[in-house]
């Protein structure tokens, strides 16, 4: 196999084959508004991550993740926040900077922007030394973005490139992350880079005979999306980071902390999960301005596009108060089952309620199944987990219960089994008035991710509302779909 053989040297690697988890990845560094989050956009080609002009915003605090496509180039690209080297002890941006070094360790890669409109600034060199510093294995690419300035003046971008060469990482490239200037260099730069290291990553392992890597993923493990969602502060973040298991997401005490939509993947035996971390967009009220304002239609975005929605409430307040979901929280529940989305309830922080507040465990186990249970009425048995993320715990039980709304979901039913089935349950339902009443003749599903039905019905009239209940509670319970949305359409038969 030409791949095994080749060493070190760089191959001809097809990149569109490779799954996601293969990909090598390349991480986005520089200070602050040097235009990390424009490339990162451009690299992924969605406007998914928010760009804003001042640099104090921070929007791009968190560490997000896409498949970026460069040409025939497929690679998993990190967007970091910015390196903030004037951290206080103790701030976000400390945090931030720790969170980043351990990110580092994972990438193979790094692209280093520099503003060329600016030039070589104290803290690009600043940068450069903490690149060193904690991750020396990593040789950054620099770039230097918003070249497209210089159209006409060469004489002042070459002397930005001898300034950029001081930061000792090479040959620097001129690129515009809004314009798209520069990106066929950047792809010459990185492509024998990637290569190589697929070359070295893959020595000795099964790969097909022109050197691509054999490794398609199986139907039964396609990937799950799932969205956390939440009102701020109830423990989305310190929950992703438990699933993540590793701290790629900042968590503290300032509401609104995660602004942006985070995506992140992991592996949970063996199936690959997609997170999309929607921050606390609940409270946004339509009035607020900037970053938080775009962050709600996103994560609403986010969340129509999951398949499963796991819902976080806090322990502590449901065990103050006397209801246990807040209105926000239904709207969401409901929102989530009326688009046809796996729904599983996580009540975090129950390490709140141990030693003299025990009684108040019992009651928050007890008072929030009976809750959604009246607030959504024609979902039985919606998954409930109770959880301490602050602890660390309840990442197999979260996961488990995900899983399993998940394969419901996407469950399938042959027809002659639902055609038997049907026979048994038409005997069991009692009819109104057994004349008029329409007949189910035949019964298929038509589509899964969410379960879809069609009931074949004869007669002068259609199924009442009472007799879908009732077909949708059998179904449940005979195929053990309880707590997945879902669908029943009919069409009339002579
Ligand atoms: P980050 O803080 O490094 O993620 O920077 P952003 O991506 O948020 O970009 C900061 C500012 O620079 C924004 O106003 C962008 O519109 C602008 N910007 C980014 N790339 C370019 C570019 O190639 N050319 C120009 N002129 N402006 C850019
Ligand atoms: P988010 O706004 O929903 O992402 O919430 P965070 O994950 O940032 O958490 C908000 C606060 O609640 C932080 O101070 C966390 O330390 C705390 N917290 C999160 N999970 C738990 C938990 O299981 N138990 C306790 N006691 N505190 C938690």
């Amino acid at each position: 196999c030409s791949v095994a053989e080749s060493g070190v040297e760089p191959v001809m690697v097809d990149f569109t084959k490779l799954e996601i988890s293969d990909l090598p990845s390349v991480i986005l560094v520089g200070r602050p508004n040097v235009g990390k989050s424009a490339l990162f956009n451009r690299l992924i080609r969605r406007r998914e991550a928010l760009v804003f002009n001042t640099p104090d915003d921070h929007v791009t605090r968190d560490i997000r993740e896409g498949v970026a496509k460069l040409s025939d180039l497929r690679f998993k690209v990190l967007d970091s926040a910015g390196l903030e080297m004037a951290a206080t002890s103790g701030s976000i941006l400390d945090r931030t900077a720790a969170m980043i070094a351990k990110v580092l360790n994972r990438s193979q890669f790094a692209i280093f922007l520099i503003d060329a409109r600016v030039g070589l600034h104290p803290m690009d060199m600043e940068v450069g030394r903490w690149l060193r510093k904690y991750a020396p294995q990593i040789k950054p690419i620099v770039v230097m973005n918003k070249s497209e300035a210089f159209n006409d003046d060469s004489s002042s971008l070459v002397a930005v490139a001898t300034e950029a060469r001081k930061l000792g990482f090479g040959e620097p490239i001129a690129i515009s992350a809004e314009t798209g200037l520069g990106m066929a260099e950047l792809y010459k730069s990185l492509r024998p880079l990637l290569e190589t290291h697929m070359s070295q990553e893959k020595k000795g392992t099964d790969c097909d005979t022109d050197g691509s890597i054999n490794n398609e993923p199986e139907n039964s493990k396609l990937p799950l999306q799932l969205a956390i969602v939440g009102r701020p502060n109830v423990g989305k973040s310190t929950l992703l980071n438990t699933l993540l298991q590793e701290d790629r997401v900042l968590v503290g005490p300032e509401a609104g902390l995660t602004r942006d939509s985070v995506r992140a993947q992991f592996q949970f035996q063996g199936r690959m999960v997609y997170l999309v971390d929607t921050a606390g967009w609940l409270q946004r009220t339509r009035k607020e301005k900037g970053p938080a304002s775009l962050s709600i239609v996103q994560s609403r975005k986010n969340l129509m596009r999951a398949h499963v929605v796991a819902l976080v409430l806090d322990a502590e307040e449901i065990a103050n108060e006397r209801r246990s979901m807040k209105h926000a929280e239904v709207v969401i529940a409901r929102e989530a089952v009326e688009e046809g989305r796996g729904l599983v309830i996580i009540v975090n922080k129950m390490d709140l309620l141990r030693g003299d507040r025990a009684y108040l465990y019992e009651k928050v186990m007890k008072v929030v199944p009976e809750e959604i249970e009246s607030v959504i009425p024609q979902v039985k048995s919606i998954p409930v987990v109770f959880i301490s993320a602050l602890e660390g715990k309840g990442r197999i039980d979260v996961m488990n219960q995900v899983i399993d709304t998940y394969e419901k979901w996407c469950s399938r039913l042959p027809t002659a089994r639902l055609n038997r089935w049907l026979c048994k349950v038409m005997s069991r339902h009692s009819w109104k008035d057994q004349a008029s009443s329409p007949k189910v003749k035949y019964f298929t599903q038509v589509k899964a991710r969410p379960p879809t039905f069609i009931a074949f019905v004869s007669g002068k009239t259609q199924l009442s509302d009472t007799d879908l209940r009732f077909l949708t509670k059998s179904l449940k319970e005979d195929f053990d779909l309880a707590g997945i949305p879902i669908r029943i359409m009919q069409r009339s038969v002579s």
